[in-house]
């Protein structure tokens, strides 16, 4: 069976909402029933859900700690206590690093071999909150090696955080300059790259739409990690600035909006990032563009 358009948009609302609360199987059904849509904007969705789906046919739950548990599935993986050591570890870690202590519920998915593919938006992992807390997906293949593993839950819970911090009201690049720095692994090499070419290091508005495109090609993904590790050296930048901690503050400072960036954005005033930049830092966000462009371009 097939929908038509209005009823595919239908079919996949219904379809998120399901998602949004955990029932990935029921999703699933749903999703295989509806459409693509010309665009492949629903591709996204059905890959997530498709994957999920996969992990909770016969997935097995263990506690990590009071507020995280991990979901694994049994046919991949015999012993899990190895990798929640190393996921529990990694996301303490992170929350040492910005003092933050206000933990939230948060389970850890462990994708199964059979969902194995590379997500151009989230080679590494995902994460997204939920109705009863925030969920981090991760690929098969990074439980390969240690150090990815916790490079990838250290940028993962690094989004919880943020999210955390600013109420989900900072913008994209900004929260992603956090997460990048939090995983601790960024390209230095990429310099190179920016330097060649300088039209490589993308304004506020083309990095953020950048950072939200979905693309399949592999030039597209090479622009959406190049995109991500412009991200990475302007985290660099701020923390080297000001630390952990006045980042944290800069995440907060955009509590209590809604759209609050767009908004202030269309009017061409300060937005509440630049505000929030210029009386913890003392510069604005273009002025932070350029002064992480030049911190990078002088790096060995
Ligand atoms: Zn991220």
């Amino acid at each position: 069976m097939s929908f038509a358009a209005s009823e595919d948009a239908a079919a996949w609302e219904a379809a998120i909402d399901l998602y949004q609360q955990d029932a990935v199987v029921e999703a699933w059904e749903l999703a295989q029933q509806a459409g693509l849509g010309d665009s492949g904007r629903y591709l996204r969705w059905y890959r997530l859900i498709e994957a999920e789906a996969l992990l909770r046919a016969g997935s097995h739950r263990i506690p990590a700690s009071a507020w995280m548990e991990v979901e694994y599935h049994p046919n991949e993986i015999d012993d899990p206590r190895p990798y929640v050591y190393l996921l529990k570890s990694a996301a303490e870690q992170v929350a040492k690093r910005f003092r933050w202590t206000d933990w939230a519920p948060t389970t850890v998915a462990l994708l199964t071999s059979e969902s194995d593919h590379r997500w151009a938006m989230h080679p590494y992992g995902f994460c997204i909150e939920k109705d009863d807390g925030y969920k981090i997906i991760l690929p098969y293949d990074v439980l390969d090696d240690n150090a990815e593993l916790q490079e990838a839950m250290r940028h993962e819970y690094a989004h919880v955080i943020a999210f955390e911090l600013s109420d989900g009201q900072a913008p994209r690049w900004l929260e992603e300059a956090m997460c990048v720095s939090a995983e601790e692994s960024l390209d230095s090499e990429t310099k190179d790259e920016f330097l060649q070419d300088p039209e490589s290091w993308r304004s506020p508005q083309d990095l953020e739409a950048t950072l939200e495109s979905f693309s399949d090609d592999e030039s597209g993904e090479e622009e959406v990690w190049l995109a991500y590790q412009q991200c990475g050296w302007i985290g660099l930048y701020l923390l080297e600035r000001g630390g952990e901690v006045r980042m944290a503050d800069l995440m907060r400072a955009h509590r209590g909006g809604s759209g609050w960036n767009e908004f202030w954005i269309r009017l061409r005033r300060e937005s509440p990032t630049d505000r929030g930049l210029r009386r913890l830092f003392g510069f604005g966000v273009s002025e932070l563009f350029d002064r992480a462009y030049q911190r990078m371009a002088r790096s060995r």
